[in-house]
């Protein structure tokens, strides 16, 4: 049985922590980092990238192949495992050669169910532990498949890390965490650990805290966190990178929670608002169905007159007001908007019902 290194948390409070800067640059800069995370007491894993697969071309793209003795350098010095990402089977098989402990696949990588399967061939038989980010498109499948291929692999040792999704609209975040997919994940692979990165999710040092605490509130399993000895002039997600100790103080800021209730006669006290809540959702939806009989009225009379579904001056008229009615009851305009094009998708594909049939 090989040594347990990505651990699944269960009664210990304490996440397990990943920390490192997003590239290695230079052997001075891996090995500093280090030392002063080691320092910290709250690492459990190094993390570097050596191969950087960007977005775009004409960034910095990693030092490649030579950045691995300077892991092996930096493990000699501090005792730290280390991980790598890795893109292709070369990656993988150069970053066992040099006894990187632990791989993960990065989320431009997740997204390719080739690149994923030629990773999970070369480490066929060797089980290495693996981590799989998830795509960067919010496609759960695709992050389940990456897992699915490393078990068909042999592979033992595990974990999904969260890292955020890219989409089209605004955001404070680089990549929006949209939590119900992280969540979707544990429902489906209670077994599997589920590490988040606040980094990526955040792009920006000030949000850092405020995703890292969600993770813990959620159950999350670990993190790991972008750190650079020097991070305004880090290569690649200089924005994103925090020194060492300032990753201490991260780390000490978790409020960490207990995953269960212990208080005695919690359940009697937690039961009726629960109750509550069931008899509201109940209400919700019988509103709900109320108000799809009224949708398949109009869609008869649309019908009848011949006219299209899509009306875009009621549109924007429901939309902008609903906007202005949810800000009087204390709904955030985030959630109002997703409740109302969830309700409009389905009274248009309600009206196509009626209306084509
Ligand atoms: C990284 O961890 O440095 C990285 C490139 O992350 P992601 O695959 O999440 O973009
Ligand atoms: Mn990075």
């Amino acid at each position: 049985m090989k040594e347990s290194i990505l651990f699944k948390k269960s009664t210990e409070k304490s996440p397990f922590l990943i920390a490192g800067p997003c590239s290695a640059e230079t052997e001075e800069q891996v090995v500093e980092t280090a030392i002063r995370l080691k320092a910290t007491g709250k690492i459990d894993l190094l993390r570097a990238g050596i191969w950087k697969p960007r977005t775009r071309p004409n960034s910095f793209e990693g030092v490649g192949e030579v950045g691995l003795p300077w892991l092996t350098k930096a493990k000699e010095i501090t005792g730290l495992k280390t991980c790598v990402e890795v893109a292709n089977s070369k990656h993988a098989e150069l970053a066992m050669k040099h006894g990187v402990d632990v791989l993960w696949v990065g989320a431009r990588t997740t997204v390719n169910p080739f690149s994923v399967q030629d990773i999970a061939d070369a480490v066929t038989g060797v089980d290495i532990p693996i981590m799989v980010k998830n795509p960067i498109n919010p496609d759960l499948a695709l992050w389940l498949g990456g897992i699915e291929r490393f078990e068909k692999a042999g592979i033992t040792q595990l974990a999904g890390i969260h890292r955020g999704f890219s989409d089209y609209s605004q955001s404070i975040y680089r990549n929006k965490p949209l939590w119900q997919l992280p969540i979707e994940m544990r429902r489906l692979r209670p077994d599997i650990p589920l590490i988040n990165d606040p980094s990526h999710i955040c792009g920006r040092r000030d949000l850092l805290l405020r995703v890292a605490q969600k993770a813990m509130d959620l159950n999350f399993d670990g993190l790991m966190v972008e750190s650079h000895i020097t991070p305004d002039e880090a290569w690649s997600d200089a924005a994103q990178q925090i020194v060492p100790e300032v990753y201490a103080e991260l780390i000490d800021s978790l409020v960490l929670r207990e995953r269960n209730f212990t208080t005695p006669g919690y359940e009697q006290s937690i039961l009726q608002w629960r109750t509550e809540i069931d008899a509201i959702d109940a209400q919700l939806f019988s509103l709900l169905s109320d108000r799809m009989k009224v949708v398949k009225q109009i869609g008869q009379f649309k019908k009848t007159e011949g006219i299209t579904i899509l009306q875009n001056e009621r549109w924007n008229r429901i939309f902008s007001e609903s906007l202005k009615k949810a800000e009087k009851y204390g709904l955030s305009s985030e959630f109002i908007t997703n409740y109302l094009r969830a309700v409009h998708d389905e009274s248009i594909d309600n009206q196509e019902g009626i209306m084509n049939s």
